[in-house]
């Protein structure tokens, strides 16, 4: 048995967004935030795809690593947009998905599918056009029937244009999926939800919750800013496979939900002529009319998910988080995490602890005595206050709008005078 942690969903410069990242500078990133093995990215387009069998060294178990022998890995993955029309809606059904693939050549087979579906594959993120829900059902058969290892994952679920968000409206994933349900063992949680969150929801809760960065950069604050523990026999591509197919999840590390953009609901200043924010911290309108400007108010994930079948189940074990370098900037009371200042300090932060996951695993006594010497009290306690959960965002994200960071320093937390 092996604590392994995993960071799956990720893109490259083609898809869009931002100029190109280098594979160097990804396990670089890797190895201080302490994550073992990271998704590739865009897997599927052919440039990409020619990239990463030219970069990346086979090691074992269907892995790879940029330097033989490195301690880092990657898993080769894709995202996809499946777009339907299902009968009964006005408007095409948009989910994104995250796919895994265990090899090179179940990718040419993909591809082949592909073309032979006439859908292309020029962009990073390409798109699966459906006309029926039995065209869409006998595609995800056709991608299943690859390879037994292949994992399709209903990615941000809960983002508008995840497969539950507020732009599909579906009452159910069963609408969506029909006979393939069964083949869906997993989701992706999102920015926009936690585990929490998503344990209210009956059918959603039966499966195993996954937290990726869908990360479009190789910086500090972006890969692993959400990342998952896998309770795993070994690093391989079946284990990785096989623990999420059996729930075998330790925990995520989640944004806080709170802060994202679409967390509740409401209507923005300056919209619809709106002159001040307006956002329901208690509950929305049952109508989901603006009492102000009449208009439809755009739905938060918080009242999305009440929406939806309730189960009052327990959740899977998570922990809240914001990435160390962005807690630093914020104890130095600095914008931007590339100051000198703020960059030297997460590096020395790593020199002693190893990685950034060791935060997470050690005690506070032991994170205190480790920092004493390179960090300020202030700064400690800056750390253990978010390693709490002792953090909220007033007033939360809401109709694009992020929610507002604050760290509760003194709350709960011992005085570290356990120096001894
Ligand atoms: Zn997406
Ligand atoms: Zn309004």
């Amino acid at each position: 048995m092996k604590q392994v942690c995993i960071d799956l969903h990720s893109h490259s410069g083609y898809a869009g967004g931002v100029g190109d990242i280098r594979l160097a500078d990804i396990v670089n990133t890797m190895s201080y935030k302490g994550i073992d093995v990271f998704g590739t990215g865009d897997c599927l387009y052919p440039t990409r795809t020619k990239e990463l069998r030219e970069e990346l060294k086979y090691e074992e178990n269907q892995l790879f690593s940029l330097n033989k022998g490195d301690r880092q890995r990657f898993l080769l993955q894709t995202e996809v947009i499946f777009t339907v029309q299902l009968e009964g809606y006005k408007q095409r059904i948009v989910a994104h998905h995250i796919i895994f693939f265990p090899s090179f050549e179940t990718i040419e087979k993909m591809d082949k599918l592909m073309n032979s579906w006439k859908q292309k594959n020029t962009i990073g993120r390409p798109f699966i056009v459906c006309n029926s829900s039995k065209m869409l059902i006998e595609r995800l058969f056709a991608i299943q029937a690859i390879d037994s290892m292949v994992e399709i994952i209903p990615a941000h679920i809960m983002t508008p244009d995840g497969l539950m968000g507020s732009k599909n409206m579906l009452s159910s994933m069963k609408e969506f999926y029909g006979d393939f349900l069964p083949h869906i063992h997993a989701l992706e949680t999102g920015l926009s939800a936690d585990p929490a969150m998503l344990s209210q929801l009956e059918e959603v809760n039966t499966l195993a919750m996954l937290s990726f960065s869908d990360c479009h950069s190789a910086a500090l604050n972006r890969i692993g800013r959400e990342f998952t523990v896998l309770d795993c026999d070994d690093i391989s591509y079946n284990s990785i496979i096989n623990s999420i197919r059996q729930k075998r999840i330790n925990y995520t590390v989640e944004f806080n939900p709170a802060e994202g953009r679409y967390f509740l609901t409401g209507h923005r200043a300056g919209k619809n002529g709106h002159q001040e924010d307006l956002y329901f911290l208690e509950e929305a309108p049952t109508d989901m009319i603006c009492p102000v400007c009449k208009k439809k108010l755009m739905t938060g994930v918080r009242d999305r998910c009440k929406m939806l079948k309730q189960s009052g189940s327990p959740a899977q074990h998570f922990f809240h988080f914001i990435p160390l370098i962005d807690v630093l900037a914020h104890a130095k009371g600095v914008k931007s995490i590339t100051s000198n200042k703020v960059q030297k300090l997460y590096k020395d932060i790593i020199n002693k602890l190893g990685t950034e996951t060791v935060i997470q695993i050690e005690s506070d006594e032991y994170i205190y005595n480790k920092l004493r010497d390179i960090c300020t009290l202030e700064e400690i306690k800056t750390i253990l206050a978010v390693k709490n959960q002792h953090f909220t965002y007033n007033p939360p994200g809401f109709d694009g709008v992020y929610g507002k960071l604050e760290i509760n320093k003194n709350s709960n937390i011992k005085e570290p005078d356990y120096a001894n």
